[in-house]
């Protein structure tokens, strides 16, 4: 079967089309055609090696598609059903061998793409506004990388759950789509220091929550947006890591939370990855949550499709087609 794998660490180009056998599932797994891979920055994080990983490695971690083939011992799902499932690796792949409790079956009235678009930064969305900080109605939250894909999904459930959501973006076509679905307020953070304009725009109090996902270069600014006792959820690194800091620091900035959540944590168990997720999918069917779906790439041009993220060229999501 055709892969994407790499060997070293490093840019874009580490991203090698190759052959590898087709995986045969052993008991408890199902081995899943793929029809849509979806693309996550969490990738790039494998493939620099900000996030050290086996090598050789194929990175990917969400797939949708068919079931072709069951292992051993997997007796609740059959051959020709539409599946996803996430933080599983190697799905940057024709086919994907998936253990049956990670897999959640496709509703009808989805496609596959959407499912793969959908269902890691979805369930983050959803754990971050409903869990990590649950967001109450009439609170204002701030969301960076607004038009990103985790960005447009949490916009528009931070707004389901009344908030009042400000958002960051570079540029204003990113604004225009970050504003359709559903912020309040979008700073072109490129153009403006945002923690002033978060000031301005909250007449001086700031907000309950921040959602950050860049990282390094809104660090300390995202801690200057905050109300005193508000909560600073750091849950990505687009820019590069959040450097060490002293914890009295949060106490300077007005006695604030901090958390660094991951997905993983969220979705432990069986129930609770399929809680997240069903909510999602009917979400999606119901027509309530959006999901943007970027022109797709071939799984060819995987390498294509990291430059274009890591160079903020896209919005929503981006997917590989096998
Ligand atoms: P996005 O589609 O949001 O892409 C990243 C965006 O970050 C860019 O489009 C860009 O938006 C913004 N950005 C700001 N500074 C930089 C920079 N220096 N280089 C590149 N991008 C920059 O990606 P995802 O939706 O896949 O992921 C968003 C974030 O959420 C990532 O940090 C990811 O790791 C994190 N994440 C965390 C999870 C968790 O459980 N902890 C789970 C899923 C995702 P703009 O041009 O508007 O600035």
């Amino acid at each position: 079967m055709k892969v994407i794998q790499f060997t070293q660490t490093g840019g874009p180009d580490v991203l090698t089309l190759t052959d590898l056998p087709t995986p045969s599932p052993k008991a408890g797994d199902v081995l899943v055609r793929h029809t849509a891979i979806g693309i996550n920055y969490i990738d790039t994080y494998h493939r620099t090696g900000l996030y050290p990983v086996p090598l050789p490695y194929v990175p990917g971690s969400e797939g949708a598609g068919v079931i072709e083939k069951l292992g051993e011992g997997v007796t609740d799902l059959t051959v020709g059903q539409r599946v996803a499932y996430v933080m599983q690796p190697g799905a940057y792949a024709e086919y994907s061998s998936v253990p049956a409790d990670k897999l959640v079956l496709i509703p009808d009235g989805m496609t596959d793409q959407q499912a793969a678009a959908v269902l890691l930064q979805g369930m983050t969305a959803h754990y971050l506004a409903f869990t990590t900080y649950p967001i109450r109605p009439g609170d204002t939250v701030l969301i960076h990388a607004g038009a990103g894909g985790v960005g447009l999904l949490l916009t528009q459930i931070a707004r389901m759950r009344g908030a009042r959501v400000i958002t960051t973006v570079s540029i204003e076509e990113k604004a225009q789509l970050s504003r359709e679905n559903g912020a309040d307020e979008v700073i072109l953070y490129t153009q403006t220091d945002f923690a002033d304009e978060v000031k301005r725009l909250t007449g001086g109090q700031g907000v309950h929550a921040v959602y950050d996902s860049v990282g390094k270069t809104t660090f300390e600014g995202s801690l200057n947006c905050l109300k005193p006792v508000g909560m600073m959820v750091s849950f990505g690194n687009a820019s590069g890591a959040v450097p060490p800091f002293a914890p009295a620091l949060l106490a300077s900035k007005g006695s604030l939370m901090f958390t660094r959540p991951s997905l993983a944590h969220y979705i432990l168990t069986r129930s609770a990855l399929l809680e997240r997720a069903t909510t999602l999918f009917n979400w999606v069917v119901e027509g309530k949550l959006t999901v943007h779906i970027q022109p797709t790439y071939a799984l060819a041009d995987a390498a294509q499709a990291h430059r274009d993220l890591e160079a903020r060229k896209t919005t929503g999501k981006l997917l590989l087609i096998p």
